[in-house]
């Protein structure tokens, strides 16, 4: 083994609710303004990226099989564009362990973006300052900004111009998963669709929300939690009704459909209750699987780093 193969970095970066999602009309050149309150969550992709000699990807875990390998893959896309912008060869192998669900309204594949962004940052010693790397996640996507700096923040444009929020304590979470993916894409046309005859007012962030972050009072958060794309993904996908169901019946302080979804979340009030919630989900055979998990959780963080030098 050269010393260029030793060379290694492994990143882990945090999926993503949100726990308020306001979504204004249909704007003319097809995205939405938005009022996107994001909480990373502690579910975690890992990128390890090693020296190579083509850029390749490679995916572990359980819906690995539903991930792009090629150029299209938000991983591979970040590297292209950090090698783009310092005029260098993309020459990566990034390989992603993959525990959040695939098209699942929790910002998998944006995670991947920004942790694979990182990781070749720190890969070929570009020591890229933060706005640098903020600006590549815009172009990459609405949502890879967010993935990069973790924590809670306000999205506002189309999600991608982000406020970090202040928050205290830490809220324990269940996410029920369920079985194939929603395009987040078709839940913004249904949500046109579920729209059109009425006024949709302009997004905005709610602040009894920002202030129940901001004290870290669960049962606040959980009287204020919205997401405006909930009736386009029930719409689509009616069955995710019995999941919230089923959640609220085990005592659950609120129940919302997370993101775009098809994915759950549940918030409790302790994680002995989370835990509850998670078993009681799973035994009502409304969703795949249940995950326990807190937030905020930290951004995209290097885990590990050995070896020297760049490719
Ligand atoms: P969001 O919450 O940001 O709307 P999501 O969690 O619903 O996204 P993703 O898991 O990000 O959805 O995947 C959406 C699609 O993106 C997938 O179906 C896949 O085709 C594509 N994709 C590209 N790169 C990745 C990646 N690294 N991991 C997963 N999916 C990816």
């Amino acid at each position: 083994m050269t010393p260029s193969e030793r060379t290694r970095v492994r990143v882990r970066v945090p999926a993503k609710v949100n726990v308020q999602l306001a979504v204004g009309a249909a704007r003319p050149d097809g995205f939405h303004d938005l009022a996107n309150v994001f909480l990373a969550v502690g579910l975690y992709d890992e990128i390890t990226v090693t020296p190579a000699d083509t850029l390749r990807i490679t995916c572990e875990g359980p819906d690995a099989g539903q991930v792009p390998l090629d150029a299209t893959n938000l991983a591979a896309r970040a590297a292209l564009a950090l090698a783009r912008r310092h005029g260098i060869d993309p020459h990566v192998h990034i390989h992603i362990a993959k525990d959040i669900p695939v098209a699942g309204g929790m910002a998998g594949g944006s995670a991947d973006g920004a942790g694979a962004l990182l990781a070749c940052d720190a890969l070929w010693s570009l020591n890229s300052s933060r706005d640098e790397l903020l600006a590549i996640c815009a172009e990459l996507g609405s949502d890879v900004p967010f993935s990069l700096i973790g924590g809670a923040a306000l999205g506002t444009g189309r999600g991608e111009q982000l406020t970090p929020l202040d928050t205290d304590g830490a809220f324990p979470w269940v996410f029920a998963v369920a079985d194939g993916g929603l395009s987040t894409p078709t839940v913004f046309r249904e949500f046109d669709r579920l729209t059109a005859h009425a006024p949709v007012p302009p997004p905005a962030a709610d602040p009894a929300l920002l202030d129940a972050l901001r004290t870290g009072d669960a049962t606040a958060l959980a009287a204020t939690l919205s997401n405006d794309l909930q009736p386009a993904a029930l719409s689509l996908r009616p069955s995710l009704a019995d999941t919230l169901t089923a959640g609220r019946a085990a005592g659950a302080l609120a129940a919302l459909v997370s993101g775009s979804g098809p994915t759950t979340a549940f918030l409790a009030k302790s994680p002995e209750a989370a835990d509850e919630v998670a078993e009681a989900l799973l035994a009502s055979g409304t969703c795949r699987t249940a995950r326990v998990a807190t937030s905020p959780a930290e951004g995209a963080t290097v885990v590990e780093h050995t070896g020297q030098g760049r490719n």
